[in-house]
């Protein structure tokens, strides 16, 4: 029995080398991506539960359904739609331009839960690594100013707790209602006192990437950019914040950075300076840059998507302005096909076909592009 399947496996390798198959890249994947599926049905057609049948699971492939047929596009998937990166700053008692109160935030996220928006990474988000079910629409939460609003802890019948009403703690009980809303956000932080409670800064960085969020950096003391002309200085700021910080979480990298007022050197030249470079002989590499914004951001797959000039959406209410997290939920609501909308597989980038053009096939990696309607 051994000796013929071995047997069938050359031949079939030798078939396979013959068509020039096992030197495509795309059908290595394939076979690697597909093999527990392959293996359960060699397991259900009861011929060998070995590994050394493998190879029949090539020949099997013709057979599997092609994972696009099982996009359902009745939801009309958009990857090439817009993403809100929510910008807040503050939660406190008395609402403001940069300060919701706790019940408003809590209605912030339950609104955007209902609406079928999903909290996904800022890394996930500038890589293009979204993995929301089908349907749904990314979001990404940011934090500026490390406030003690955003993370405080407080005494309780003698133990140490989360401020339910802080930031972490008002996320953190929404998840335990709504768990498939994950824990993912960035604190923009500056300085070296971050959230106010020194004596705890430690615990809180490390507490925070825990629980899965990022700690992104806002400069060393909160600096505007525009009055900097001196790249050393500008290394200086984004640097030994960056160095300050990752003391504190060994391992992490400190890799996004919110511009301080919204603000850029005025000489195009320093921009690289905002990205990476290096002080008293640490080196630092920002993957994304955030302006202080008013609009959602364009696809990470769309060609003009620049990770480092992110837009942002004010996570505030003014309809005075017209910019609002809540304008453009009803934009969007209005116009669902402006919307990042999932198609559930983070393999493939599904796209009608009239917003073809705008796709950057450079950034699609190992994922298949899939154009659909006409
Ligand atoms: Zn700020």
């Amino acid at each position: 029995m051994k000796k013929t399947i071995k047997f069938v496996s050359i031949a079939l390798i030798l078939l396979l080398l013959a068509t020039g198959c096992s030197g495509n890249t795309n059908s290595a994947n394939a076979d690697e991506t597909q093999k527990p599926e392959d293996q359960t049905q060699q397991n259900n057609a009861g011929k060998v539960d070995n590994e050394e049948n493998q190879q029949e699971g090539v020949k099997e492939e013709s057979t599997d359904v092609d994972p696009k047929e099982e996009i359902d596009l009745s939801l009309k998937p958009n990857e090439a739609g817009q993403i809100m990166v929510l910008m807040y700053h503050n939660v406190g008692e008395e609402e403001a331009e940069w300060v919701r109160t706790p019940e408003n935030f809590k209605k912030d996220l339950k609104t955007l839960y209902e609406k079928g928006y999903r909290p996904i990474s800022l890394a996930d988000f500038v890589n293009n690594n979204i993995n929301v079910g089908a349907g749904l629409t990314p979001v990404v939460l940011t934090f500026d100013d490390g406030n003690q609003n955003n993370f405080n802890i407080i005494e309780k019948d003698g133990e140490k707790i989360v401020d339910p009403n802080s930031v972490v703690g008002i996320l953190e009980e929404f998840n335990k209602e709504y768990p498939d809303f994950p824990l993912k956000a960035t604190f923009f932080v500056f300085g070296e006192n971050p959230f106010r409670q020194p004596e705890l800064l430690e615990y809180k960085l490390n507490y925070l990437l825990e629980k899965g969020f990022d700690i992104g950096n806002h400069t060393l003391g909160h600096n505007d950019m525009s009055k900097v002309t001196d790249p050393n200085k500008i290394q200086e700021f984004i640097g030994k914040q960056a160095a300050f910080l990752e003391k504190l979480v060994p391992g992490y990298k400190v890799n996004t950075y919110a511009l301080s007022y919204g603000a850029r050197p005025k000489d195009k030249a320093l921009y690289p300076y905002l990205q990476k470079g290096e002080f008293e002989g640490k080196s630092y590499e920002n993957i994304a840059v955030l302006n202080v914004g008013w609009d959602p951001s364009v696809s990470p797959i769309d060609k003009a998507f620049d990770p480092y000039a992110i837009h942002r959406v004010r996570a505030s209410e003014t309809k005075v302005d017209g910019v609002g997290m809540y304008d453009w939920m009803a934009v969007f609501d209005k116009n669902p096909e402006r919307r990042f909308i999932s198609d559930g597989n983070p393999d493939i980038v599904t796209v009608p076909k009239n917003l073809e053009e705008k796709v950057d096939k450079d950034k699609l990696g190992d994922r298949e592009l899939y154009i659909y309607g006409e």
